[in-house]
């Protein structure tokens, strides 16, 4: 069923429980006007009873006024006023029997004379019945109806008197004492009454006590309440007082309580009361109210039973959603709902399903991407880790403060076997840099030499890096990259040292080439220059050496050349720089060493040459400018000095050590 419906279900009954509440209450309301109504029943059935009591009186009124106007009764009535005779009385009697029908409402008829003597009657039992000097009296005047036997607890009969009149003169009063049958008829009438309605006549007594003659007590005698009894019959009692013509609440001859009508019908004196049981009337209301509050009651308990069903079945199917739903979100993908219902939750419940079994295979497919991205990144890291570590050139990495990580190429280079020991020493690969003019420093243009490589991508960088006493020359090149917001450099150090050995090394002689020398020329004049370091060349060329190739061939003269290099560089000091100047001629650098030196250095290379005898060649000489770097002197100067010294030691002869001043 949808959730919807069994939501329904007991707000329906919750309303239907509300409604009835409702109708509950409102029927209190119905209550008082049911009772209204009713009052209203009673009052036009009492009407109506009092006009019928009224007609039967008229008309029985009429009978009296018929029977009186019979010419004979008249006569023979004013016979006996003048000679009474036994003949005349039993004239009378006889029209007084002819009159007379058992089975009819008239139980006697009795004839008065002037004197209030009795002359006829049907029975003489009933004289006295009904029949007293008041009535004689009164119905002299004029049709008198009354009710007697009122005293003695006998049912009342209706005696209605009236005066006869022959030719104007007086003759008697006829009574004519009547059953209350017919007036019996009119009480039973019991129309919509219902089971305890019920029309009473009732009459005071001489002693003020009230006579209930309900047709209902008709066949016994009349009920007699006195005085003291006064909460008894209130109804009554109040319609012979010709007050209230209706009470909603009062108790009556039963002592039970009922809504009455009363009435006063004023020619007899009597009351007339239209009644009916408080209770008969509510009964219906008082059952439709018990079955309001049962139906008000089982619907609410039928709600609430059906809710705490309804609610704790979604709440149990909810939190199991929710629950698997949370663990699916944490990751557990593989739990399922398991599903009952067929309703909204059902259908959410399989959705959460299907969602989690797409997640699966998701999750399966994007496993295998990871898995198969993984190992190619792994892969790609193993290359770049090979790469990184079988590069021959020393790779950094660092935030340009700090090392972070080396490759196997730093470690071999700079003999530290792990980075941490490294960083106990140094900082940065750069504290080991030779502070050179024109070579890499720490600081260069006031930021970090990394920084200054990337910035500067162009140029060429070089980098002099000092190792157990020996110079390292590198080529520097660096990029940077960015990381999480941080910037991080790769340093590429190549060791060109070896390379550059070769560029600057003369193949044959093995000494410093033209080019190294110039190098060196350049750097010993800045150091005069800066620190006053002096320095002397000496500049030599070998004699008629043009001959010895001639002579004996290149070869020869290859070989004169390796050994004169051999003997310069036997005979000169650490610091001092030998190289082949050009064809054979030679440069010595001598560094600290002021022209004397230069002098006595040239003096013992020549004579060492000089007394050297060559395998073929035999003994070779050489001729030697030497002049010492004077202050504000420039290369060009200095060399164009050693050369004309050279000259001129060539131009007095050879084989001699020329100074130039
Ligand atoms: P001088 O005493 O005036 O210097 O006479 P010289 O013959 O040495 O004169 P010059 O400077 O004119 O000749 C130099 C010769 O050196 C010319 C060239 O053949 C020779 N030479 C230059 N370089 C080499 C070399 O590498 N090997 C050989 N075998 N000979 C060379
Ligand atoms: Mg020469
Ligand atoms: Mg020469």
């Amino acid at each position: 069923m949808s959730i919807k419906y069994k939501i329904f279900i007991p707000v329906l009954l919750m309303v239907v429980s509300i409604i009835s509440l409702v109708g509950y209450f409102n029927i209190q309301n119905t209550k008082k006007n049911i009772i209204k109504l009713s009052m209203e029943q009673l009052h036009s059935l009492g009407y109506i009873t009092k006009e019928r009591i009224n007609q039967f009186l008229k008309q029985t009124e009429e009978q009296v006024t018929s029977f009186n106007s019979r010419v004979l009764l008249k006569k023979t009535l004013e016979d006996h006023i003048n000679e009474p005779t036994k003949e005349i009385s039993s004239i009378l009697n006889a029209i007084v029997r002819s009159t007379y029908t058992n089975n009819g409402t008239i139980k006697d008829i009795i004839i008065l004379d002037t004197n209030a003597k009795i002359v006829a009657s049907i029975s003489d039992n009933t004289i006295g019945n009904g029949f007293s000097s008041e009535m004689f009296d009164k119905s002299k005047n004029g049709v008198y109806a009354h009710l007697s036997s009122m005293d003695n607890s006998k049912n009342p009969i209706l005696c209605i008197g009236a005066p006869m009149f022959n030719d104007n003169i007086f003759v008697g009063v006829s009574i004519f004492k009547m059953k209350l049958d017919y007036l019996n008829g009119i009480l039973l009438q019991r129309t919509g009454l219902g089971e305890t309605g019920e029309s009473l006549m009732g009459a005071k007594d001489k002693n003020n006590n009230v006579v209930l003659f309900s047709p209902l007590r008709y066949s016994e005698s009349p009920l007699v309440l006195s005085t003291s009894q006064s909460k008894q019959a209130i109804p009554m009692r109040l319609a012979l007082e010709n007050k209230v013509d209706k009470i909603e609440n009062g108790l009556d001859y039963r002592n039970i309580p009922v809504i009455s009508s009363m009435h006063y019908y004023e020619p007899l004196k009597i009351g007339i009361v239209v009644k009916k049981d408080i209770q008969e009337i509510m009964e219906p209301i008082n059952k439709l109210i018990g079955e309001l509050i049962i139906i008000s009651i089982l619907g609410f308990i039928a709600s609430i039973i059906i809710s705490f069903i309804i609610t704790r079945y979604i709440t149990v199917i909810i939190n199991r959603i929710v629950d698997i739903a949370s663990n699916i979100s944490e990751g557990n993908i593989h739990k399922r709902i398991e599903v009952f219902t067929n309703d909204e939750l059902g259908v959410l419940s399989h959705s959460i399903n299907k969602m989690a079994d797409s997640l699966v295979t998701i999750n399966l497919t994007l496993e295998n991407k990871v898995h198969e991205q993984t190992i190619k990144l792994e892969n790609a890291n193993t290359t770049l880790e090979n790469i990184f570590n079988i590069t021959p050139n020393i790779t950094l990495l660092t935030d340009s403060k700090t090392l972070l990580k080396a490759n196997s190429e730093f470690y071999n280079f700079t003999g530290y076997a792990t980075l941490e020991d490294f960083l106990l020493d140094y900082n940065c690969i750069c504290d080991l840099f030779v502070g050179l003019d024109g070579y890499l420093k720490p600081i260069v243009d006031d930021m970090s030499w990394v920084k200054y490589v990337v910035l500067n991508k162009g140029r060429i960088h070089k980098a002099v890096i000092e190792k157990d006493g020996e110079e390292y020359l590198f080529l520097v090149n660096a990029t940077e990259y960015y990381e999480n917001d941080k910037v991080y450099f790769i340093a590429v150090f190549e060791n060109i040292t070896e390379l550059q050995k070769v560029a600057y090394t003369n193949h044959l002689t093995k000494l410093m080439n033209r080019v190294k020398i110039d190098e060196m020329l350049e750097r010993c004049t800045n150091n005069y220059k800066r620190y006053k370091n002096i320095y002397s060349i000496i500049l030599l060329d070998i004699d008629h050496f043009k001959l010895v190739n001639d002579t004996y061939g290149h070869l020869v003269g290859d070989d004169i050349l390796k050994y004169i290099a051999i003997i310069l560089r036997e005979n000169t000091r650490n610091v001092d720089l030998v190289g082949r100047w050009g064809g054979e001629e030679f440069l010595i650098i001598s560094r600290e060493t002021d022209i004397n030196g230069a002098f006595v250095l040239a003096e013992k290379i020549r004579k060492n040459v000089a007394s050297y005898e060559f395998e073929i060649a035999k003994n070779q000489t050489i001729s030697l400018g030497v002049a010492q770097i004077k202050e504000n002197e420039k290369i060009d100067e200095l060399l164009k000095r050693a050369d004309d010294a050279l000259y001129e030691a060539k131009e007095r002869g050879r084989n001699r050590v020329v100074v130039s001043n």
